[in-house]
Parts: structure tokens; C-alpha cells; sequence
């Protein structure tokens, strides 16, 4: 079972989605089934909370919810037509429709369980998975989001679920470095546990979101981060394989 997750800065336009659809196929061709999480196209997320903004100064949460879970959605149906343009068979799959369930808390909310019966259908039928990240459903059928940079840990939540044993994140960046890449001389450090991960990401470095770094922790996960300009190599791993298992958890 392989769990991709391509963030914001690996959609950007829609030729954006060509490039996604062609590293997919290769994973796909290793011949493990195969889910691709996804985020919100670049902007797109800050921009529909600004659309909020200009209709309501302080909008309902559970109405921005229903709003800002549009970009994902987005996202997902694109890659399955650009997977679809390839030859390779996907279907795309919102939050809720992956058996994502969170608590109520509109915008912030917490998972409390993965029940993936379809995208496992999906995958026993020989087909990709592509999720859409960084939203869920509440037990009353209520959409809900998961906080801002949230799909990452929407990848690592369905990865514990699956029973995966890595989540792949494609990046702008080729790895997780000792300083911010873009200003100065920056080392790429190849191998992390999570406890250096999350100082890491504690520190500000927006490479993986922390949450998403404790919950793999938790679930003994392995988190692979590479980028989508050169996919062949993984930058930076984080977490050592995991070795017992006691049990899932989602948060
Ligand atoms: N699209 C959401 C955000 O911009 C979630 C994510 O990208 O992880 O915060
Ligand atoms: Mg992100």
C-alpha cells in the first residue's frame, strides 16, 4: 500500500496536474495499490477564505467549512482526469466520501476515525484512490476541515488506516533541511527521527505540518519527503520503520 500526498505548491496550474498524473503512474506501475492525497491548488484556500470575508466579516464555520472544502475537491477531480488522459484508471473521493469522520469543531476539527470501506473497493478493483485532503465529515454528516496545512496529516490519518507503512510527500523543496532553504547555505538532512522532526517543524518550517508528524509518530509510520521536480529521490526520512504496532489512532 503506497500513501502520496502532493500539497498546494504541486498544483499550481493546470499543466500542474500532468506532472501529478505522471509520477502517480510510475508509483502505480511498482503495482501496490496506491492513494494520492491532495491540497487545495496553490492559493486557493486563502483565496475562498477571502471570498468569506467579503460576503460575511465572521462567517459561520460550519458555512466557510462548506466553503474552503470546495479547493480540495478541486484538486482531486482534476488528477483523476489528468490520470484519466494517462490511461490510468482513479477515482477521486472527498473527505467524507473516504470515510474520514471528525468531531464537530468546524475549522480545527479532529479525526476520530477512518473507515476507508470505498476507497478499499477502489483499490481492490485495481483503480487509484485520490483523496481529498484537509476535510472530513462529523457523525451528524456535517462537512468539517481540519485546520490550515491540515492534508497532511489527512495523509498520515489514512496511511494508519490502510495500513501503510510510509506516506510519500512531493514537495517544492527536496527534503527537510537545518534552515529555511530558500535564504542561504542549507543542509538536507536525509534521516530524522520524529522527535528532531518536530523540533523541526516547532522551529517554523512549514515542510510538514507537526500535527501530521506526531500522529505517524504514534502510528509508527514513516513520512518520506522528496520533491516533485526530481520524485527518483527521497530527501529526507523521518521515523524509524515501524517495528511493533499497538493499535491505531487518529490524533
Ligand atoms: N488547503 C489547506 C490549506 O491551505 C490544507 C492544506 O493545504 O494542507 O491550509
Ligand atoms: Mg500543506
Amino acid at each position: 500500500m503506497i500513501v502520496l500526498k502532493f500539497g498546494g505548491a504541486s498544483v499550481v496550474t493546470p499543466q500542474s496536474f500532468h506532472r501529478v498524473a505522471k509520477i502517480v503512474q510510475k508509483r502505480k506501475e511498482a503495482g501496490e495499490p496506491v492513494v494520492v492525497v491532495v491540497s487545495a491548488m496553490a492559493n486557493a484556500t486563502d483565496e475562498l477564505l477571502e471570498l468569506a470575508q467579503e460576503v460575511h466579516p465572521n462567517p459561520p464555520r460550519r458555512e466557510q467549512d462548506m466553503l474552503v472544502s470546495v479547493g480540495e475537491r478541486i484538486s482531486i477531480s482534476l488528477l483523476a482526469m489528468a490520470l484519466d488522459r494517462l490511461g490510468v484508471e482513479a477515482v477521486s473521493f472527498t473527505g467524507s466520501q473516504s470515510g474520514i469522520i471528525t468531531n464537530e469543531d468546524h475549522s480545527e476539527a479532529k479525526i476520530i476515525d477512518v473507515r476507508p470501506h470505498r476507497l478499499s473497493a477502489t483499490l481492490k478493483a485495481g483503480a487509484v484512490a485520490i483523496v481529498a485532503g484537509f476535510q472530513g465529515v462529523s457523525r451528524a454528516g456535517e462537512i468539517t476541515t481540519l485546520g490550515r496545512g491540515g492534508s497532511d496529516t489527512s495523509a498520515v490519518a489514512l496511511a494508519a488506516a490502510l495500513d501503510a507503512p510510509c506516506v510519500d510527500f512531493y514537495k517544492d523543496v527536496e527534503g527537510i533541511y537545518d534552515r529555511d532553504p530558500k535564504q542561504g547555505t542549507a543542509q538536507l538532512l536525509p534521516q530524522l527521527e520524529y522527535t528532531q522532526a518536530k523540533e523541526i517543524a516547532k522551529g517554523g518550517a512549514k515542510v510538514l505540518h507537526l500535527r501530521s508528524i506526531e500522529l505517524a509518530e504514534k502510528n509508527g509510520i514513516q513520512l518520506a519527503v522528496r520533491s516533485f521536480h526530481r520524485p527518483e529521490t527521497i530527501g529526507t526520512l523521518v521515523g524509524p520503520r515501524r517495528t511493533s504496532f499497538s493499535g491505531r489512532v487518529y490524533e
